[in-house]
């Protein structure tokens, strides 16, 4: 279980340096964070948690969030961390889904869990910072009294560890539901891609509610022995100002976030420490990756995965970045991936395989997949249909395996009934110089069915669409019918906590333009 990986960790390191807080200037051993783990489980216990009860957080990157994390896993305590950035409806909706005992939050999130609370008087409230509000307790109360011995409670390997919200870029977001089993999984799988040793300092600036930076590094390093140095949220500042401080070996960060780290002035920092980065979450253009490598001196893994599979299915290599430049990799370790015919009318059938170059749906399975969705059978049955996920993810493989992801089926274009993935259009777009962040989706045309138009942010204030224009005129990878018709030129794009472009958001606002 991941209370017990917890548990050989501490006997293997104690003395070690295992949780760094920047923001509260907090330094725990592991032996020191053990103390804190088993004071906040037998904190729940007190408090009437039992096993398979659900504890959320709504909480930023903390070492609280960090010692929730393991304290449930003891106890059999179902974790569940809410994305901190949702507005209070949405929080509701998933405290009223999830129907956790206990709630942890902070002041960045009072005002939202204020206005909700009434409606959940079964629940305790915990805040972690000064100026508790009448309604909640005070945390640090509530872990002091408690007794600091590890709790004893069975638990097993099949059980539930946690309940994530998908970020729910369609429809209302369901809970995936985890074993201990399969996150122990996806930690070994990530450890043997990326090599974490016990020497090993990793900054944490990705969401930690999001799978990707818990599972697929902050447990992994626990798993090693390594030490996370937790930032509150992501500033790129900050981020290269602790890399430098604290020596950090390897980042991960959403393609969005790399992207700002490129706009600052790398030269004021010494960045030697580093070694590895991460990105994920979102497709990257190819030629960002490569500015990584030349300005930053690093090489670059990146995941191709979701929640619902732990949620890393592919990796591309260091040393598969250039040569399969655009790819996101191969088959993780005990993976399988099918690239399958799609269908209108249900879950495509998991036999009607294609042809290597040929986009379909991606369909995968692996230890690591989700249990299932919270109180969802009618939409587990869809998305698991016959035994593997269904991603909904449209991509091909080449004849070596390698995925490429195309897009969401959702956000494929037909223009002119050619189909146009906005992901390519992006990748080209990206390598202009006055570009700094697009995204390209498809506007309803009476002539076209649809047409290209992008969203563009300037990183040149002079760039105009005529510029553009010709700039994928004589690109050699955008054939008419992939030209854009036109460019919505903004000052930011949508996105939501894991880096994913809101597509949605920009697709209202071009029917209201159309409609004014
Ligand atoms: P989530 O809801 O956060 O689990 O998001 C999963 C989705 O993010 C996938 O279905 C993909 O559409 C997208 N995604 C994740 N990693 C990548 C990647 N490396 N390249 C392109 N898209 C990605
Ligand atoms: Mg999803």
């Amino acid at each position: 279980t991941i209370g017990e990986v917890f548990s050989q960790t501490v006997r293997k390191f104690p003395r070690k340096e295992a949780l760094v807080d920047i923001r509260r200037e907090l330094r725990y051993t592991y032996e020191q964070w053990e103390t804190k783990v088993n004071r906040l489980a037998n904190a729940f216990i007190a408090a009437g948690v039992k096993k398979g009860d659900r504890v959320s957080t709504v909480l930023f990157n903390t070492s609280e969030l960090a010692t929730a994390f393991f304290a449930c896993a003891k106890i059999g305590a179902i974790f569940n961390p809410i994305n901190f950035r949702l507005k209070e409806k949405e929080i509701a909706y998933i405290l009223e889904d999830a129907a956790p005992k206990v709630v942890l939050f902070e002041k960045a999130v009072e005002p939202h869990i204020t206005s909700i609370h009434e409606a959940f008087p079964h629940i305790s409230f915990w805040y972690i910072d000064e100026d508790v509000p009448t309604y909640a307790t005070n945390y640090y109360e509530r872990v002091k009294q408690a007794s600091a011995t590890s709790p004893r409670i069975d638990v097993s390997e099949n059980d539930i560890y946690a309940i994530m919200y998908t970020s729910g870029t369609t429809g209302r977001p369901k809970g995936v539901m985890h074993r201990h089993r399969d996150m122990i999984e996806q930690s070994l799988i990530c450890n043997s891609v990326m090599r974490i040793r016990e020497t090993d300092r990793g900054l944490v600036c990705a969401p930690m509610f999001h799978c990707a930076e818990l599972h697929c590094c902050f447990l992994p390093r626990v798993h090693a022995g390594a030490t996370n140095v937790i930032l509150h949220h992501f500033d790129p500042k900050q981020v290269l100002r602790v890399i430098e401080q604290e020596k950090i070996t390897f980042l991960f960060a959403a393609p969005t976030m790399w992207n700002m780290i490129l706009q600052e002035r790398l030269e004021d920092y010494d960045l030697s420490s580093l070694h590895v980065g991460l990105y994920g979450a979102a497709p990257m253009a190819p030629v960002l990756v490569k500015e990584c490598k030349e300005r930053l001196g690093i090489d670059l893994i990146q995941a191709y995965g979701m929640t619902e599979m732990g949620p890393a299915v592919t990796f591309l290599l260091e040393d598969e970045q250039l040569t399969k430049a655009g790819s996101a990799g191969r088959a993780c370790l005990n993976h399988e991936i099918r690239i399958v015919k799609p269908k209108e009318d249900g879950p495509s059938d998991p036999d009607d395989v294609l042809p290597p170059g040929q986009v379909g749906e991606i369909i995968m399975k692996g230890p690591c997949m989700m249990a299932g969705y919270y109180n969802r059978e009618e939409a587990t049955a869809k998305a698991m249909y016959k035994g593997w996920y269904h991603s909904g993810d449209l991509g091909y493989m080449d004849e070596e395996g390698y995925l490429y992801v195309a897009d969401r089926v959702d956000d494929m274009i037909i223009s002119g009934g050619e189909n146009v993935y906005p992901r390519e259009v992006e990748d080209v777009l990206y390598e202009h110089k006055g570009v700094l962040d697009v995204a390209v989706l498809g506007e309803p045309d009476e002539k076209w069915g649809e047409k290209v138009v992008a969203f563009v942010v300037k990183k040149d204030p002079h760039l105009t669409a005529e510029e553009l224009e010709q700039f994928c005129k004589n690109s050699d990878r955008l054939a008419p019918y992939k030209r854009l018709r036109t460019y919505y030129f903004v000052e930011a794009l949508p996105r939501n906590a894991s880096g994913k472009i809101q597509k949605f958001l920009l697709r209202e606002q071009v029917k209201k333009a159309a409609q004014s």
